[in-house]
């Protein structure tokens, strides 16, 4: 679905250069959830953004579902970002005096689009905002704003939805239930999600852990959980 050959990325030049990714291989499964892991500094927002088309590479291919993401121009990349790839930040970035609803509806609108109605109720569901629609952010918990941040990152149906530390400004209980949620979303509804995250409880809650260090890959897990549990 989303796969990467040879994806180098170095950032600056000359003595001061960094090599944030060394030549990785990844395949990101379709209606999967995927963490990626590793320590601070380790390549992850860089693999997550090369993948999503919002970073130029140095070397090496981006393939989605067979497209090639890495030779697109700037106004292929552009409707890229806007059509197929869903993104959720650390901080949860809504816009204080639109409502919830507002908030989640702000893309399609700007790219004069029509959520689809199904989809857009099951998303709603699905995050239980149903009833927080009409408030502003300032009026919601942290964790109901991730969510509608979420929902935001969703409606569009993106093919894939790239997470960077979602969890990290939420408490403990909202975490959880937003890692169940983003679950739910790649069973219940085929959605394709992956996920940057330093927690090892938060990557046990998903399908398959790819591990990061200095710009390598080091590892791909597939999670296994005792049967009956989620
Ligand atoms: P992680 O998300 O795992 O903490 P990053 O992908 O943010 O890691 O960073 C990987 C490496 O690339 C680090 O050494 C970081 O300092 C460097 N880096 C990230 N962004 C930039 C940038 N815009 N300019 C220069 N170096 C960067
Ligand atoms: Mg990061």
């Amino acid at each position: 679905m989303v796969s990467a050959r040879n994806l180098t990325k170095v950032y600056g030049r000359g003595s001061g250069a960094v090599t944030a990714l060394d030549s990785v291989n990844v395949d990101i499964a379709r209606a999967r959830f995927t963490a990626i892991m590793g320590p601070s500094g380790s390549g992850k927002s860089t693999l997550m953004h090369c993948l999503a088309g919002l970073d130029s590479i140095t070397s090496g291919e981006i393939m989605l579902d067979g497209d090639m993401v890495s030779s697109m121009n700037q106004r292929r990349l552009t409707r890229l970002r806007r059509e197929r790839i869903g993104f959720i930040f650390q901080s949860f970035n809504l816009l204080p005096t639109l409502s919830a609803e507002e908030n989640i509806l702000l893309p399609q609108r700007l790219a004069h689009r029509k959520p689809q109605r199904d989809w857009y109720d099951a998303v709603i569901s699905t995050l239980g905002i149903g009833d927080r629609l009409s408030h502003r952010p300032h009026e919601l918990s942290g964790g109901q704003q991730q969510r509608v941040a979420v929902a935001r990152a969703l409606v569009g149906r993106p093919e894939v939805v790239f997470a960077d530390e979602p969890t990290g400004a939420l408490d403990t209980a909202s975490a959880a239930a937003l890692l169940e949620t983003l679950a739910g979303m790649c069973e219940r509804l085929g959605q394709t999600v992956v996920m940057v995250t330093h927690d090892e409880q938060a990557a046990a809650t998903t399908n398959r852990i790819i591990r990061l260090r200095d710009g390598h890959i080091t590892g791909v897990e597939a999670v296994r959980r005792p049967a009956g549990t989620r």
